[in-house]
C-alpha cells in the first residue's frame, strides 16, 4: 500500500522531468540506440527532450540556411516523433523540450518559439500537454527575444517556458519553480556489447557529475556564509578582485558573471573553500576518479583481448553479432554489420584511433 502511495508521488512529481533525447525519439526510438532503462522510462510522466536543432529532422530535403517554411515540414516525421514517445512513455503527461546550447541552425528571427519547434508542440496527442522552455536574451530597450545562438555566458538571459493555446497564441508559465532535470538510470548492460557500452554510457555521467563541482563549489561557498540566519560577509576569493559580499547570492552571481572562482575539481578548485567543506568535495571527486579507473581496466581489458587477435577475437565477434542480432536490448531496424554499436566498436578497438 505504501509502496504504491509513494510510487504515485515519484512518478507524477511535477518538478522531476526526466530526460531523453529528441533524436533518439526522431530516429524511432530503438533499444540499441539508447543505454536508458526502458522499463523506467514505461513510468515516467514528466518527460524532459532535450535535442540541437529540429530544423533538419523535420524538414530533411531543406536547402542550407535556407527559412523554415509550415508547408515543407514531414508529417509523418512530426506525427511519427508522438507515437514512438508514447510507445517509449505510455505514462507521460507532460513534455518539456529543452533548448540545449544552441536552438537551431537557420538564421531567422524568432519572437517567441522557433517554427520548427512549434509545429512539433502543436502536433502532441490530446493527453499530453506540450511546452517548450525557451532561452532569451535582453535586447534593445530592455525587452527579452529568443536567441537562437543564446551561450550561457551572456550575462542577461532567462529561461522561459511557452505552452500553446488553442487561439494559435502562447501562454508563458514561471520559469523558476517548473523545471528539475532528472537523469534516466541505464538499463542492465549484459554480455559483451553491454561491457561494451556501459563504458562509455557510465564515463558520460562521471563527466556530467565532475562538470557540476564549479556551481555546487559556488554554492557551498555562499551558503557557508548566509545559510541558517547566518550573515558573514566575505570577499571574493580571486586574488585580485577585491568586491565584497554581504548578501546570499552575491557571490553566486559575481562567479557566474565573471567566472572567478572558476577552475578544474582535479586542480584548485575545492581550494576556496573552507577546510571542513573542502574534504566533502574532494572525497566526492576521488570515488569519481576510482570509477573512471575502474571503467579504464575494463576498457583496456576488452581492447587487449580483441587486439590479439586470432582465435580469441574471432570469439568475441561472434558473440557481438549474437547479441546484435539476438538481444531485444540492443535491438535496431539494421542488420548487425550496420549497427552503430558494431561500428563503433571497430572504430575504437583499432590501435591506430585517435579519439575522434
Ligand atoms: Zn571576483
Amino acid at each position: 500500500m505504501l509502496r504504491i502511495e509513494s510510487s504515485k508521488l515519484f512518478w507524477g512529481h511535477p518538478d522531476a522531468s526526466f530526460l531523453m533525447s529528441g533524436h533518439w525519439i526522431i530516429g524511432g526510438g530503438h533499444p540499441g540506440r539508447t543505454c536508458l532503462d526502458l522499463t523506467f522510462l514505461a513510468y515516467v510522466q514528466n518527460v524532459e527532450i532535450e535535442y540541437s536543432c529540429l530544423h533538419y529532422w523535420l524538414w530533411p530535403k531543406q536547402e542550407a540556411k535556407a527559412s523554415f517554411r509550415l508547408e515543407d515540414v514531414q508529417q509523418d516525421i512530426v506525427a511519427g516523433f508522438w507515437s514512438t514517445l508514447k510507445k517509449r512513455c505510455p505514462a507521460a503527461k507532460r513534455v518539456v523540450f529543452n533548448q540545449n546550447l544552441m536552438l537551431c541552425d537557420v538564421m531567422e528571427e524568432v519572437e517567441k518559439v522557433p517554427l520548427c519547434l512549434e509545429v512539433l508542440l502543436r502536433a502532441s496527442p490530446k493527453d499530453i500537454v506540450a511546452e517548450a522552455v525557451i532561452m532569451q536574451t535582453r535586447g534593445e530597450g530592455e525587452n527579452w527575444k529568443t536567441d537562437l545562438y543564446s551561450y550561457r555566458e551572456k550575462p542577461q538571459w532567462r529561461n522561459v517556458y511557452f505552452r500553446p493555446l488553442g487561439d494559435g497564441g502562447w501562454e508563458y508559465l514561471d520559469a523558476t519553480t517548473r523545471n528539475n532535470t532528472v537523469l534516466v538510470p541505464g538499463r542492465l548492460f549484459r554480455g559483451l556489447v553491454g561491457q561494451f557500452e556501459k563504458d562509455s554510457f557510465v564515463l558520460d555521467r562521471i563527466i556530467f557529475q565532475e562538470r557540476a563541482f564549479w556551481p555546487l563549489v559556488i554554492e557551498a561557498l555562499d551558503r557557508h556564509h548566509f545559510d541558517n540566519g547566518k550573515s558573514n560577509a566575505f570577499e571574493c576569493p580571486k586574488p585580485e578582485c577585491s568586491v565584497r559580499f554581504t548578501k546570499a547570492g552575491e557571490w553566486t552571481i559575481h562567479a557566474a558573471t565573471t567566472s572567478h572562482g572558476c577552475a578544474r575539481a582535479g586542480d584548485d578548485l575545492f581550494d576556496i573553500l573552507p577546510t571542513e567543506l573542502r574534504g566533502v568535495f574532494k572525497d566526492r571527486y576521488n570515488m569519481l576518479m576510482i570509477k573512471r579507473q575502474e571503467l579504464s581496466e575494463v576498457y583496456t581489458k576488452i581492447s587487449k583481448d580483441w587486439n590479439e587477435g586470432g582465435e580469441k577475437r574471432k570469439r568475441m565477434q561472434q558473440e557481438i553479432f549474437q547479441q546484435l542480432e539476438n538481444d531485444p536490448d540492443w535491438a535496431t531496424d539494421e542488420p548487425a554489420a550496420d549497427h552503430r554499436i558494431w561500428k563503433n566498436f571497430t572504430k575504437v578497438m583499432d590501435p591506430t584511433w585517435n579519439g575522434q
